[in-house]
C-alpha cells in the first residue's frame, strides 16, 4: 500500500498526463472550490426537474487534464475557462454529456440529443420512435396510463423535442414548451423517481447501450475535444 502511494507521488512530480490515473471522486474534491453553484430546479439543458443534481461546467475531467498532473491555480483555471459553474442538470442529460465540454449550452444539448435521435443504422428504429409518439398521443387522449413511460421510445420523443426545440430556437425556455411536452415531462419525472437507479437505466435504454462503462471515449476524449 505504502509503495503504491509513493508511486503516485512520483507520477505527479514528473507529470506524465496520460499515465496519470483519473479518480473522479478525488478530482471532484480537488477542484470543488473553483465551481460556483447556479441555483435552480430545472435542468438547464432540457428543462426536466433536476432533482437536486448538478453538472460541472467545464467537466472535472477537463480540469484534471488541464492541470496535467501538476499544480494549477484558481486564477489559471478562470483565465482559461472563465467562471466554472455547477448548473442544475438532470441525471439523463448528465450521462449524455459524460466528460464532453463544448463551447455553449447549445453545443452541449447537441451532444446529449445525438444519443436519442433516430439511429439510421437500424431501419426499425424509426418504428420505435413512431410508437413512442403514438403512445404519448394516446396518453393525452386519456386512452393510456402512466405505463407508457416504461417504453424508452416515449422518453426519446420527450427528450428530442425539448432539446431540439431549444437548440433550434423554437423555445427560449420552459415557458415556451407546448402543453403536451410540459405534461409529458412532468409525468416522466414522476415515473423516473419511483424506483432507485431508474434514471440511469432509462438513459442506457434510450441510448441503446448495455453499459456506460463500455464508452471509454466518452470520458477520455469525447468528440476529440482534446485533439
Ligand atoms: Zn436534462
Amino acid at each position: 500500500m505504502h509503495t503504491f502511494v509513493r508511486d503516485i507521488d512520483v507520477i505527479i512530480v514528473i507529470g506524465t498526463p496520460l499515465s496519470l490515473k483519473y479518480n473522479r471522486r478525488e478530482a471532484e474534491k480537488r477542484f470543488a472550490r473553483v465551481y460556483t453553484t447556479v441555483p435552480g430546479d430545472l435542468c438547464i439543458y432540457c428543462c426536466m426537474p433536476n432533482d437536486g443534481k448538478f453538472d460541472h461546467q467545464p467537466p472535472v475531467y477537463v480540469l484534471h487534464r488541464f492541470a496535467n498532473g501538476g499544480l494549477v491555480t484558481k486564477k489559471q483555471i478562470q483565465e482559461h475557462f472563465g467562471q466554472c459553474k455547477l448548473v442544475p442538470c438532470c441525471t439523463i442529460c448528465n450521462m449524455g454529456l459524460g466528460a464532453y465540454h463544448g463551447l455553449s449550452d447549445t453545443e452541449r444539448r447537441a451532444e446529449i440529443v445525438h444519443w436519442f435521435l433516430e439511429d439510421e443504422r437500424f431501419p426499425e428504429d424509426r418504428l420505435v420512435l413512431a410508437l413512442g409518439f403514438r403512445l404519448i398521443e394516446e396518453r393525452l387522449q386519456g386512452k393510456r396510463d402512466h405505463e407508457i413511460y416504461e417504453f424508452p421510445g416515449v422518453g426519446r420523443i420527450i427528450y428530442t423535442n425539448a432539446l431540439t426545440g431549444l437548440i433550434e430556437g423554437d423555445f427560449q425556455g420552459h415557458e415556451d414548451f407546448p402543453d403536451w411536452l410540459r405534461l409529458a415531462q412532468s409525468e416522466l419525472a414522476v415515473w423516473l423517481r419511483a424506483a432507485p437507479k431508474r434514471k440511469a437505466r432509462y438513459f442506457l435504454d434510450m441510448a441503446n447501450l448495455e453499459s456506460y462503462e463500455l464508452l471509454p471515449h466518452a470520458r477520455s476524449d469525447p468528440r476529440g475535444q482534446f485533439e
